[in-house]
């Protein structure tokens, strides 16, 4: 053990007892035998990857050789139909963090740093240009910035509740998008549960990227106390995952979709919210995903047996991405 501390110790991250023996019990319940893999990723943050989001808006030269010459490759493959051509993602699977650019006001950045299952939202969002787009929960705004880089909307409304998480959202804004892009941008610092009764039937598309049980996050708890009752208030997050996509679908016009993704594999949080809302909302369909699935296959692990319209990608060594649960509705009237 006093080696492990010596080698893993200068991540100075701390396996949470509580957290982990509660993971422990409900994960193998949802999960079965592919719950000790996705335990051996989560638990060994050394062995964590991380993928590069390049920023359309600012050409680095040099940028995209450096990344090759450390191993990086295109994370997605090319002949994707949804990916648009400005997308570009590098990543590689070895562990190891590319270095972060500091926010230097007036000076856009080059790339963000990102779990790459991040992306697979944002491209099941599959928005095009000039439609109107809502963000519900957008703080710190890695998934607005790569809907950015995928098309240029009408309106994009960026919303985040949280005061201080609203203005980390506005730096992430100002450091990736330029003049006059920016101006299409509003943010705002709402209750996301309120947006769909203050602007009913505003948006072709609406991303509920939501607050939820970070499982990555929590196992490394450096309070168990406040981990234990975090762990208690569970229930809670799922009960404001619905009404913030019940506000979603509001906001929604009639032939929209939402997509709705968490970071846990809490299937409280994933697909019985998704039920919910499937049987509690006539006016809303499942639309399959499959498809994007099986095109990033190579890049993802998912669970197998769920339905069309979601998927959840399992980290697993070599692809450390995820934990991310993605599901897409559409509002038919
Ligand atoms: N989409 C973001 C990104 O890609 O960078 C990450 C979003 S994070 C998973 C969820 C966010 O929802 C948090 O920043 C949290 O503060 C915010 N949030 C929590 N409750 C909310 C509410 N009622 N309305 C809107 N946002 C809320």
């Amino acid at each position: 053990p006093k080696l492990e501390k010596k080698t893993k110790g200068k991540l100075q991250k701390q396996i949470c007892q509580v957290v982990l023996e509660h993971f422990e019990k409900q994960y193998t319940a949802e999960l079965g035998d592919a719950w000790s893999s996705v335990r051996d990723v989560l638990t060994s943050p050394w062995c964590w990857q991380h993928a590069l989001l390049l920023n359309r808006f600012s050409w680095s030269p040099g940028l995209e050789s450096s990344l090759a010459e450390q191993g990086y490759q295109p994370a997605f493959p090319a002949a994707l139909p949804y990916l648009p051509a400005a997308f570009r993602c590098y990543s590689r699977p070895a562990p190891g963090r590319f270095p972060a650019q500091k926010h230097q006001p007036g000076r856009l950045k080059d790339y963000y740093l990102l779990n790459a299952a991040s992306l697979l939202p944002v491209l099941a969002l599959e928005v095009e240009h000039g439609e109107d787009v809502l963000d519900l929960c957008a703080a710190p705004g890695g998934k607005a910035v790569a809907i950015l880089q995928c098309a240029c909307p009408g309106h994009f409304h960026c919303n985040e509740y949280d005061d201080l998480r609203s203005r980390w959202l506005e730096q992430t804004i100002e450091s990736f998008i330029p003049d006059p892009l920016i101006n299409l941008i509003r943010v705002s610092k709402l209750d996301g549960r309120q947006i769909g009764d203050l602007q009913p039937e505003f948006y072709d598309k609406v991303l509920v990227d939501a607050p939820c049980s970070n499982d990555r996050s929590w196992l490394f708890s450096a309070d168990p106390q406040q981990a234990l009752l975090r762990l208690m208030q569970r229930k809670e997050l799922s009960s404001l995952q619905f009404q913030l996509l019940r506000s979603a679908v509001k906001a929604l016009r009639p032939g929209g979709s939402l997509v709705y993704s968490t970071c846990t594999l809490s299937k409280a949080e994933n697909s019985d919210v998704i039920n919910l809302v499937l049987n509690s909302c006539r006016n809303v369909m499942p639309v399959d995903i499959s498809g994007m699935a099986r095109g990033v296959s190579q890049e993802f692990s998912f669970l197998s047996g769920m339905q069309q319209h979601e998927l959840l990608v399992l980290p697993e060594r070599g692809r450390a991405w995820g934990p991310m649960y993605v599901a897409k509705l559409k509002k038919v009237s």
